[in-house]
């Protein structure tokens, strides 16, 4: 569990190795009010996640085809986990209109935002989160072609390397290309 912050490692590559292209889960392409930071132990405070910025009520959408893992509330929270393989994709606070069990398409509607146990209160916002194994947190904006680059750097030792994502129609190809070369 010690590689979780580290550029290059069994613990930061999902089954498969090449990170899979998904979709936002809130449509139009929302902000990012908070990054990714993940704990140094599995136990130590950091951000197992991202926030984007939402309404109330918005749809929230599934990043990638799956089955759905969890839809329930978790500390008085709604939680929705959505499994896909080896990995799951997790979204709060959200009231979820699917049920366990359930096969997603990416990009269909699994719930919609709430604001109990916003990371961005008074605002709202979705927590989005991406699972490897047990407890490996990875960060979901690998998920979505062009992840803004205003942010932190995304991987420690080789932040240059996340400006490199270009936008455009062809995005999936590239993109899954830059992230194989840069690990
Ligand atoms: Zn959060």
């Amino acid at each position: 569990m010690a590689l979780l912050a580290g550029p290059v490692g069994a613990g930061t590559v999902p089954p498969g190795g090449v990170d899979p292209v998904g979709v936002w889960p809130l449509s139009p392409e929302p902000p990012v009010v908070h990054g990714f930071d993940p704990p140094s132990t599995p136990y130590a405070a950091g951000h197992r996640g991202v926030d984007l910025g939402g309404v109330v009520g918005q749809p929230v959408l599934a990043a990638l085809p799956g089955r759905v893992y969890f839809a329930g509330r978790l500390a008085g929270r709604g939680v929705l986990v959505v499994a896909h393989g080896g990995t799951r994709t997790t979204y709060e606070p959200v009231a979820g209109v699917v049920a366990v069990g359930e096969q997603v398409a990416a990009g269909q509607r699994i719930g919609h935002l709430e604001a109990g146990g916003s990371h961005c209160l008074p605002r709202a916002c979705l927590h989005w989160g991406w699972i490897a194994g047990e407890r490996t947190y990875l960060d979901p904006l690998r998920l979505v072609p062009a992840a803004p680059v205003r942010l932190l750097p995304l991987w420690r030792d080789a932040p240059a390397a996340t400006t490199a994502t270009p936008l455009g129609s062809a995005f999936a190809g590239v993109v899954g290309g830059l992230l194989g070369a840069r690990r």
